[in-house]
């Protein structure tokens, strides 16, 4: 029997791995490795993408100790720009990046050998005193205490026929497109991130050649792509049934704003996260002492690291005391 389990390998996790003072946790993962939203997507002989998280900025004093206290962070150093018509340099801000990618977060708090990756989690029971989890290959985990840091929605549906004082209304994450692109080098961007305004599909591009990681080929040019929240509801059925489609669209609308009529692509790929973000909540983390249950992640009061952070932290205290 596990002492304490964790289902997801995300930012909230490290943050738990981190403050727990009990370190002997079993760590249940559906994806190949840690990170979650917080993550990075590498392709051979190209180099690695943030198609997740884009950076981190800390807000307060003490999320940004406990940020730059991570193994393996670095600045993300340039300017950034508000496009609106015309170029408006935003003020500076301190946005922290992982050395290798962005799962740099995760990675470096979480130690895999406590990981069960692909394995996702199907089912929880409450049963005679302790909890049994019931994974996609129908194998079977027994736990004393159980936290579960997924998303919203993805909560939902393993806590639903449980008799919980915490209930789930009704879904408040937001879906988006990133697409990754690699173009062949060029001088045209100046800038290391792009926020877009009033434009239906595109809200946020990063310039990722700009991160300056000795895994990126310097001779591309690479970005990621962010959609509207608008965009992204609009589209998900047709994501899931022409990918391309969406893809393609995406990219003419990128192409035609930095007006790059011939452009040499070498690598193009779109991914859609159904959860990205959270609208503002403001909901207390749960913790059973009688069931000994857990729940956290961003969402409790916000859609961002910070929040992941902070809500994770809360939850070690509660279950440290
Ligand atoms: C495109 C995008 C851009 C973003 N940009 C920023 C940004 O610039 N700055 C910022 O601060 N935040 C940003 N965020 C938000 C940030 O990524 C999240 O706040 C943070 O990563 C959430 O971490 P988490 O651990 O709470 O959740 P998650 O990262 O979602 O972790 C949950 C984990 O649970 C796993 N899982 C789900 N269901 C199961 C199951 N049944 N069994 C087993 N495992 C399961 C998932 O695979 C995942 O690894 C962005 C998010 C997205 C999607």
């Amino acid at each position: 029997m596990n002492k304490l389990s964790i289902i997801g390998a995300g930012f909230s996790t490290a943050v738990l791995c981190h403050y727990l003072q009990n370190k002997d946790v079993h760590i249940f993962e559906k994806s190949r490795g840690p990170g979650g939203r917080s993550s990075t997507r590498k392709v051979d002989d190209i180099g690695v993408f943030d198609h997740g998280l884009q950076y981190i900025s800390p807000k307060t004093e003490e999320f940004s100790k406990f940020i730059s206290s991570i193994k393996g962070i670095k600045k993300w150093h340039g300017e950034f720009v508000e496009l609106n018509g015309k170029e408006k340099i935003l003020p500076k801000s301190e946005k922290l990046i992982g050395e290798n990618g962005n799962n740099d977060f995760a990675k470096n708090l979480i130690d895999i050998n406590k990981c069960k990756f692909k394995s996702k989690i199907e089912k929880i029971e409450f049963h005679k005193g302790h909890w049994k989890l019931i994974d996609d290959g129908r194998s079977e985990y027994n736990t004393q205490n159980l936290i579960l840091t997924l998303p919203q929605e993805q909560t939902y549906s393993l806590i639903k026929n449980l008799d919980l004082k915490f209930k789930i209304e009704k879904n408040i994450m937001k879906p988006c497109f990133t697409v990754m692109l690699a173009l062949k080098k060029t001088s045209i961007f100046k800038y290391s991130g792009y926020v877009i305004k009033n434009n239906p599909i595109i809200s946020w591009c990063a310039h990722e050649s700009s991160k300056q990681r000795s895994i990126n080929n310097n001779e591309l040019t690479q970005f990621t792509i962010q959609t509207t929240e608008e965009y992204g509801y609009a589209n998900f059925k047709k994501y899931k049934e022409n990918k391309n489609e969406i893809l393609n669209e995406i990219l003419e609308t990128f192409l035609h704003m930095f007006n790059i009529d011939h452009p040499e692509v070498v690598h193009k790929n779109v991914h859609g996260w159904l959860y990205a973000y959270a609208a503002s909540n403001d909901l207390p983390v749960f913790w059973d002492n009688q069931l000994r249950l857990g729940i956290t992640g961003d969402w409790f009061t916000g859609g961002k690291a910070e929040n992941s952070w902070q809500n994770a932290k809360l939850l070690a205290n509660i279950i440290n005391n």
